[in-house]
């Protein structure tokens, strides 16, 4: 295998950049979606593996002098670290600032949206798969559904505009209701994003059959709303296919990571809270950047790492495949 040229952009065997970087800032959760961990949890990072706050911002500050645009802040839940508002200070500080983004399941939201904000947080996707009060408990397995609500106002009351919610549709738990979540988010002026369920569950229970497509997810849609395409050359590397809703202005987003793969423009890469870097949410492997820092490499030893991860990029994530194998680490401890 060739080796990564020396040069300040993160570049891969197959021609594509990556300039948006997802850090996991912790992988806890309070909540317990079925599509990502059991009832039980995982056995978290202590806190002695984590970054250090320090630790994290030199890595980013890293990933920016190696051409990243945007970092995505998640986990875990991102709005568990305690230092996160101080986190985006720091980003927002760095030259050039890059765009900063966060995924959250919006639980304490409602206090932080306006501190973020004001740190410098950009933009927010929040993730909630229904309205209806018992199937938010049954498929989070928690009763929090008034507290992601509240969240999304304050993130809307923030400024944080436009706020988008992420939704995962599920057979026999919410897949009868996506077009009552649609309704629900045209109400509000939420943008709305249905991803494909992928097999990152830290149960290893994700099964082809039964997963809900994008082709459903329109089906269904369309039960209750006209839907149209907007045209391909509106989608870029944004790997929603995006359709406007009984005409527009209005869109829905549907990320068919599984049915049809984006992997050709991808643009990621990933530092997770532990500090590896991942090349993939699918990678079968990671680099360590944790342990070289902690011995004293430098910026540079530390960017070689980085760039020779990335350089080793696949080409796609081969789900469906028969040589597909689910990475060990779950969705949770990766950050989506
Ligand atoms: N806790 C935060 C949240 O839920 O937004 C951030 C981390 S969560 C892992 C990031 C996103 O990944 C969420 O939108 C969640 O719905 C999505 N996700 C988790 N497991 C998934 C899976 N197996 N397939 C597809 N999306 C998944
Ligand atoms: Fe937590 Fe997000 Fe996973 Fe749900 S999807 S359990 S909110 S990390």
């Amino acid at each position: 295998m060739s080796t990564a040229p020396i040069a300040a952009q993160l570049l891969d065997q197959h021609g594509r950049v990556a300039r948006d970087l997802r850090v996991s800032v912790t992988d806890r959760c309070n909540l317990r979606c079925r599509y990502c961990m059991p009832a039980e949890g995982l056995p978290w990072l202590a806190k002695p593996e984590m970054l250090t706050d320090d630790e994290l911002i030199r890595l980013v500050s890293i990933f920016v002098a190696l051409g990243v645009e945007q970092v995505r802040l998640t986990g875990g839940e991102p709005l568990l670290r305690r230092s996160l508002t101080d986190l985006v200070g720091r980003i927002a500080a760095l030259t050039p600032r890059p765009r900063i983004a966060m995924t959250t399941n919006g639980i304490g939201l409602d206090r932080l949206a306006g501190p973020l904000a004001a740190a410098g947080l950009d933009r927010v996707n929040i993730s909630l798969d229904t309205v209806d009060p018992k199937e938010f408990a049954d498929l989070t397995r928690r009763d929090r559904l008034k507290d992601v609500e509240a969240g999304l106002e304050a993130a809307r009351e923030a400024g944080l505009v436009p706020v988008k919610v992420n939704a995962v549709a599920m057979r026999g738990i919410n897949d009868h209701s996506v077009a009552d979540l649609l309704a629900w988010c045209l109400e509000r002026g939420y943008e709305l994003r249905f991803i494909e369920q992928m097999p990152l569950d830290a149960q290893h229970g994700w099964d082809a059959s039964t997963m809900i497509g994008s082709d459903e997810i329109r089906t269904r849609l369309s039960e209750r709303f006209t839907i149209t395409p907007l045209p391909v050359s509106e989608r870029g590397s944004a790997p929603a296919e995006r359709f406007l809703v009984d005409g527009g202005p209005a869109t829905v987003g549907i990320i068919a990571s599984v049915t049809a793969p984006f992997c050709g423009a991808c643009d990621r890469t990933r530092l997770t809270a532990d500090g590896q870097v991942r090349n993939c949410l699918f990678s079968q492997r990671e680099t360590d950047l944790r342990a070289p820092m902690r011995d004293g490499a430098s910026d540079d030893d530390l960017a070689a790492l980085i760039t020779g991860e990335m350089w080793r990029k696949a080409k796609g994530h081969g789900i469906g495949t028969a040589d597909f194998v689910q990475p060990i680490r779950p969705m949770s401890a990766i950050g989506g």
